[in-house]
């Protein structure tokens, strides 16, 4: 199997296993025990916030571990707002591409009276920082916007929208699951109050994530239940599965530079030989993205199609998002960039990972260049297209 779908996740690094199963095996004491078993657990839980906290330039007690970046952007979103709320502010700036943790939350919030303003994303798959300026109100409680997002792989400009932030007195809360571990961040440089993050987006274990949020910012607990966690997140921590995702992170940061040049790579490979296939268009700008990741829009075919086809030919990649796929919608994020619905459900995201070959590359363009011709060969939208009935777009 040629494996192209690791925005979706990744496998686990064989250090992180190594790291998961002797804990589970050997350190299996609750840290909040006071007996030694108990208490040795607790010293590889703190060992593994000073690990996470030392890769993104944040504090130790600036770290909280949650069970993944869903629950990271939830309980960042919902502490933005009850602070706000307090001063009544109730006004949350995002953007329209974000992923649905992020968006649904959103939604959640305007039930319950906030006003949320989600900016246009151009073209380019790029948010302006102007916009984000000239969209924050006095009454704005919280700027939320992705740093990579995991369909397009557009990175957006974190550290101006940041500044823009702390110039304008208001939180700002990225959530980073697919920058985490794939990009240098500096919480500090960048003036990021609020980051989510997820192991499982950076070869660590699923179901383990973790939620920087500046000093100072009071976090509200989504969970009611023991102290665990200076009391914001409670629950028996997943010990071994903390630990695992900061070795993958250590792991992921110490090969940061060599694992993106080898991707820039591959991926530009990639994306010139999909470019010679007729009626096609890269989503997203070509540069100002993620090392591994490549999203094509290829007119008068079905994506979910060509899903099935690759992976009868051994290629896993994805359509839109896992978290999309089986609805008929066609992916919002494709629609925020302007993409219209016929060529939005012709999409096909492919996300590499580090130990992708060339040879490999070749053989995605192959079979990828392969299943849009024979598609084509029946479909009615196609036939269209070509007896000159609807017009191309692409
Ligand atoms: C995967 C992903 C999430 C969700 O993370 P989970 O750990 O699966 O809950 C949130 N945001 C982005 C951008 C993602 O790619």
């Amino acid at each position: 199997m040629i494996y192209a779908d690791n925005a979706a996740t990744t496998r686990m690094s064989d250090a992180a296993l190594e790291t998961f199963c002797s804990l589970q095996k050997e350190m299996w004491g609750n840290p909040s025990s006071l007996y030694a078993h108990g208490q040795r657990a607790k010293e590889v839980l703190e060992q593994a916030r000073e690990e996470v906290a030392a890769v993104i330039g944040a504090d130790p007690r600036e770290i909280i571990f949650t069970a993944g970046g869903s629950e990271a952007d939830n309980q960042a979103i919902r502490s933005a707002a009850a602070l706000g709320k307090k001063q009544g502010k109730l006004h949350i700036l995002s953007s329209a591409f974000e992923h649905h943790a992020v968006l649904h939350t959103l939604d959640q919030l305007k039930k319950e009276g906030f006003e949320v303003t989600l900016l246009d994303v151009h073209e380019d798959g790029l948010v302006r920082p102007e916009e984000v300026a000239a969209a924050i109100r006095d009454d704005t409680c919280l700027v939320t916007i992705m740093y990579a997002n995991n369909e397009i792989g557009t990175i957006q400009p974190i550290a101006e929208i940041g500044a823009i932030c702390r110039g304008k007195n208001v939180l700002f809360h990225t959530d980073a699951v697919q920058a985490v571990g794939h990009l240098p961040i500096d919480v500090h440089a960048q003036n990021i109050d609020l980051l989510s993050a997820s192991a499982h987006k950076f070869h660590g274990p699923k179901g383990v994530g973790f939620l920087y949020a500046r000093k100072g910012i009071r976090l509200t607990s989504l969970i009611a239940g023991g102290a665990q966690e200076r009391g914001k997140r409670a629950g028996t921590e997943n010990v071994p599965g903390i630990a695992a995702m900061a070795t993958a992170l250590k792991e992921a940061n110490a090969n940061l530079s060599a694992n993106a040049a080898h991707l820039v790579q591959m991926r530009d490979r990639l994306i010139a030989g999909l470019s010679k296939i007729p009626h096609g268009a890269l989503n997203g700008d070509a540069v100002r993205r993620l090392p591994g990741n490549v999203n094509f829009c290829f007119e008068g075919i079905e994506g979910e199609s060509l899903l099935l086809l690759l992976d009868d030919k051994g290629i896993a990649a994805s359509s839109g998002s896992a978290c999309t796929s089986g609805s008929l919608d066609p992916s919002h994020v494709l629609l925020a960039i302007g993409r219209v619905h016929d060529v939005a459900h012709g999409s096909l995201r492919l996300s590499l990972g580090e130990d992708v070959t060339e040879t490999e590359v070749d053989e995605i363009i192959a079979a990828v260049t392969d299943v849009v011709a024979y598609l084509r060969g029946f479909s009615p939208i196609w036939r269209d297209l070509m007896t000159g009935k609807k017009e191309f777009i692409l």
